[in-house]
């Protein structure tokens, strides 16, 4: 296996990096490296600039409008955005929906959808969760009952992420209580417009207001916004789920973290000395750094052997495992860095533009990630889960 670039690859990444120095706005890489909030605008902005490009789908082949990269140029151009301080490309048009369209969708849906996520004339969220219904998805109950042409939908969705910036949602439906319940789930397309949705705001304990619980009372849906056939839904869910969890490790995300933390322990003084010079402290930042090492280089294993075209099994388990783990030690000894300015609870610094933080720039959204990365080992299949995953796989118990 060899998991050197090679010299196209290595003209990629150059490719990327004057792109990135040329079209990535200093505003935006200041809010991505951590002092200030992102808007739905800066998001859009960020989308605009990649699509111009031909880079906002690095996933899609290039009949559907993608940039049709292999999997050695995504991983370039991820960990290039990262290093730059680029903002994350939410993930739910580009990287879970697009696929699941271009693989089950109709040529109507194809033609419709597709295009407009590229443009961003469309902002999806997942409607997956239900109260009850979350490692244990199959569970779900939110209903979708066949009438005429049209599919009424009763129920409530939770935790929908940027719910409260989308216009359409894709959902798991119950359509069926017959048989296993996996066998009764439809993957539906539902216009957030439409009468009788309604979204709520969850406030998450940094403050921020990012996840919402999404609910459902005679909802009319076309039928012709049914993918793939009634019923078969939980194939196209896990289709997409492969998909999520392969991009949740954030290598790239844990690298500038770290690079991140560096920055910080040289700037804070420990006594007489820069904090980084501290053998204990600087032990800690080893520590993660060698995981990480340790990360990137199973990283790269799945990239390679993406590459060589096999799927990647437990890999992408255990990627998601130890790469939340890491930038969960990276934010816990960020706020160690940061020393007493890691107390004030800063929302509105990191919220509202107008707000000075209380101590260094730095400082102010170091307890606000803190708190809100405890995220990071539950969603898209909590930690627990996916260890049982590995267990089985690689274990065989
Ligand atoms: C910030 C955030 C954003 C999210 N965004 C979205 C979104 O946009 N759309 C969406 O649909 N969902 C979203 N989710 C939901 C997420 O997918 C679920 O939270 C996750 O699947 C866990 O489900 P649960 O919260 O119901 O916890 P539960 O499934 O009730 O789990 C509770 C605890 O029990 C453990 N556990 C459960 N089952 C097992 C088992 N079999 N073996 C061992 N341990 C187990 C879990 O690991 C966890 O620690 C989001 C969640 C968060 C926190």
């Amino acid at each position: 296996m060899n998991l050197d670039y090679t010299d196209d690859q290595k003209a990629f990444r150059d490719e990327v990096r004057a792109f990135l120095d040329a079209n990535l706005p200093e505003r935006l890489t200041e809010k991505g490296r951590g002092t200030r909030a992102l808007t739905k605008a800066d998001h859009e902005e960020w989308h605009a600039i990649l699509n111009e490009k031909g880079w906002l789908a690095g996933n899609w082949p290039k009949d559907f409008g993608g940039a049709g990269f292999d999997a050695v140029q995504r991983h370039i151009l991820e960990m290039e955005m990262t290093r730059a301080g680029a903002p994350r490309i939410v993930p739910f048009g580009v990287a879970m929906l697009g696929p699941v369209l271009q693989k089950f969708g109709s040529k109507a849906q194809q033609d419709h959808y597709l295009p407009r996520i590229l443009n961003g004339d469309d902002w999806w969220c997942q409607g997956y969760s239900e109260p009850g219904a979350g490692s244990d998805l199959a569970s779900l109950r939110c209903e979708a009952v066949r009438d005429g042409d049209h599919y009424v939908v009763n129920g409530q969705k939770t935790w929908t992420t940027l719910g409260q910036y989308a216009n359409m949602i894709f959902c798991l439906v119950r359509t069926s209580k017959e048989g296993k319940p996996q066998e009764g789930i439809s993957f539906l397309l539902i216009d957030m417009d439409t009468p009788g949705i309604e979204v709520r705001p969850i406030v998450l304990i940094d403050g921020s207001a990012e996840v919402n619980e999404v609910w459902f009372s005679d909802v009319h849906v076309p039928v012709e916004n049914l993918v793939g056939e009634e019923n078969k839904g939980w194939t196209y869910a896990k289709y997409l789920l492969t998909h999520e969890r392969t991009n949740i490790a954030g290598v790239g995300f844990a690298s500038a973290g770290l690079d991140s933390l560096k920055r910080i322990a040289r700037a804070e003084t420990d006594g007489d000395r820069k904090l980084i010079e501290n053998p204990h402290f600087a032990a800690r930042v080893a520590r993660i750094e060698i995981d990480l090492m340790a990360m990137a280089t199973t990283n790269l294993r799945v990239v390679s052997a993406a590459a060589a075209g096999q799927a990647p099994g437990a890999e992408s388990s255990m990627l998601k495992v130890k790469g939340t783990i890491i930038r969960q030690e990276i934010n816990a000894l960020t706020r160690t860095a940061v020393g007493p300015y890691a107390m004030p609870f800063q929302s509105e610094a990191v919220e509202g533009a107008n707000e000075a933080p209380i101590g260094p720039d730095y400082a102010a959204k170091a307890t606000g990630a803190y708190l809100n990365n405890r995220k990071l080992s539950i969603y898209g299949g909590s930690n627990e889960v996916q260890r049982t995953i590995i267990a089985k796989t690689m274990l065989e118990l």
